[in-house]
């Protein structure tokens, strides 16, 4: 597998909550120099140094897809009740409506996988894989934000 480096890249400074510096998802940190590094790298907290997004673990596209030039951070996370899935984060405005949002959301459905959107400012959804009901309960994000649930027709999204 190619070796990928951040680089660059701050995306997931934004779109991800750190809780030991009590930031909150979808906001820049105070720490971060945008688009060019962290400012406090060597002592940055433990879950900073442990993150690793979909991207900088092979996947999701070549490297030209790195998050900060796609707007969106992709993440593996348990969904409570129902195992794991992909969330798809917006690192800006709108990166949930674009071609690769779609496509990446699109085949993760039809290979079985569930499939989180997380938005910046308006509701985050959840996409089912074909053939998986809706479950009996409220998801919320981090940030308690209620998540709409959506099943994916084969074909449709
Ligand atoms: S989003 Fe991925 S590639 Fe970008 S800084 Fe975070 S871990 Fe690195
Ligand atoms: S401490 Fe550094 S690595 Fe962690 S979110 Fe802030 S800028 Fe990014």
């Amino acid at each position: 597998m190619e070796q990928r480096i951040c680089g660059k890249c701050t995306a997931c400074c934004k779109t991800h909550a750190v809780y030991e510096l009590d930031k909150p998802a979808g906001n820049w940190c105070a720490h971060c120099n945008i688009g060019q590094k962290c400012r406090i790298y060597k002592e940055r907290p433990k879950s900073c140094q442990e993150f690793k997004c979909v991207w900088l673990m092979g996947n999701g596209g070549s490297k030209l897809c790195r998050p900060d030039k796609v707007e969106i951070v992709a993440d593996y996370r348990n969904i409570p009740g129902l195992g794991t899935g992909i969330f798809f984060f917006e690192a800006v405005e709108g990166a949930l409506n674009s071609e690769f949002t779609k496509k990446w959301t699109r085949r993760n459905l039809e290979i079985g996988n569930r499939v989180v959107h997380v938005s910046l400012v308006g509701n985050s959804k959840l996409y089912l894989p074909d053939g998986e009901e809706n479950p009996d309960m409220v998801f919320r994000t981090e940030s308690g934000e209620e998540v709409e649930i959506i099943t994916f027709v084969s074909g449709k999204f």
